[in-house]
């Protein structure tokens, strides 16, 4: 039976060809094919139907970066074995990165503008960072343009955007109080732009090419949760596919860097580690060609997948939350609920603490 068609065929082998000259083999390109369909979640059936896809009409692609630090766009970059980045490159026409593209200046301009102008509705834009709104936008320009007005037109006219990193899905660090610029997400700065949201510091660009894969397969985008999350990169708790999880329900925690339970690679939760609280699958994919993420590397989730995360989750190295009751036979579920409780409403948290405290020596006292 034949899996493609004979046109289908025909466009992957010109795929391959075009590969191959950029050392990139068959095996590793249907090995990228098989590993997309995996992370999406999707039936190995379905391979030949991602490479066929993948092999077709180049979409455009723009990326936008605001008010950023370029680490998703080093992510991208920093992509190796066998090139993520190859392939993503191969897979798309990238028609303008300032941070990666030869032209500057005006030339620069116009290629987004023929982008934007020759292709209303049929492309994808990436955002990489916050928006600021105060004063008119001022605080970030380019081309003489405030980032509001570029972002309204070229993610306006967009077929899709996705907004990669904190910065750009909930404004992120330039966000954070007192938030002197304004700044705000992409949705909030364009709501009527059809955005997903690829929250982290910096995004997993397995991440992003699993959602480009999804729309170029079934004409679509990944189902997202509240948050404008696709469901198969934030539809699980950090802490539910933790490594060190066996060690949160055998109680063995690390109480200083560098002790005992560090070196033995016990949980991190009493050092201040928020994954119980975090929807993403870093401790799945990994960082760097699956190489290793933060809580393996010895630290602490900090929360960078979940809005506000610099308000709501600092002090970052110090335990949540400090409710009686709130002990290692907890489920991940409830501890969730108890950290979110905390981070959205601490104040709160901690007069119920309180309260139960208060309730609880009175008691002592009329025990006496
Ligand atoms: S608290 Fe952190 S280190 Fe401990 S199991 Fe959960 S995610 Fe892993």
């Amino acid at each position: 039976m034949k899996l493609l068609s004979d046109d289908a065929l025909h466009e992957v082998s010109e795929s391959m060809e075009s590969l191959s000259r950029k050392g990139i083999s068959r095996r590793d390109f249907m090995k990228f094919c098989s590993g997309m369909a995996a992370l999406l979640a999707l039936p190995a059936s379905l391979v030949p139907r991602i490479a066929e896809a993948v092999s077709g009409k180049k979409p455009y692609l723009v990326w936008l970066e605001f008010q950023d630090c370029a680490g998703d766009t080093e992510a991208l970059l920093r992509a190796t074995k066998p090139a993520v980045a190859d392939i993503i490159f191969d897979i798309f026409s990238v028609d303008y990165h300032e941070t990666i593209m030869a032209p500057s200046g005006r030339q620069a301009e116009k290629s987004l503008q023929d982008v934007v102008k020759n292709n209303k509705g049929e492309y994808f834009v990436v955002v990489e960072g916050s928006i600021p709104m105060n004063d008119g936008g001022v605080y970030c320009c380019i081309g003489g343009r405030s980032a509001v007005d570029i972002a309204r037109e070229v993610c306006g006219n967009a077929l899709a955007t996705i907004a990669v990193g904190n910065c750009a899905a909930y404004g992120g660090i330039p966000a954070a109080l007192p938030n002197p610029t304004g700044a705000v997400s992409i949705k909030e700065a364009v709501p009527d732009a059809a955005v997903i949201n690829l929250p982290g510091c910096p995004v997993n660009v397995e991440n992003l090419t699993a959602c480009i894969v999804h729309y170029l397969t079934f004409g679509s985008l990944p189902n997202t949760d509240k948050l404008g999350r696709p469901y198969f990169a934030y539809g699980k708790r950090i802490h539910d596919n933790c490594e060190r999880r066996a060690h949160f329900d055998a109680g063995q925690f690390v109480r200083q860097w560098g002790d005992e339970g560090h070196r033995q690679g016990w949980c991190l939760y009493e050092m201040g580690c928020k994954g119980p609280a975090t929807f993403h699958n870093c401790p799945v994919v990994k960082y760097n060609e699956g190489t290793s993420w933060p809580v393996q590397a010895g630290h602490g989730c900090i929360g960078c997948s979940e809005p506000n995360f610099w308000d709501t989750m600092s002090p970052f190295y110090r335990r949540l939350p400090e409710v009686p009751g709130f002990g290692v036979e907890k489920t991940a579920d409830k501890i969730g609920i108890g950290m979110v409780s905390l981070t959205t409403a601490g104040i709160a948290v901690h007069a119920v603490a309180n309260a139960v405290k208060k309730k609880k020596s009175g008691e002592d006292k009329e025990t006496e």
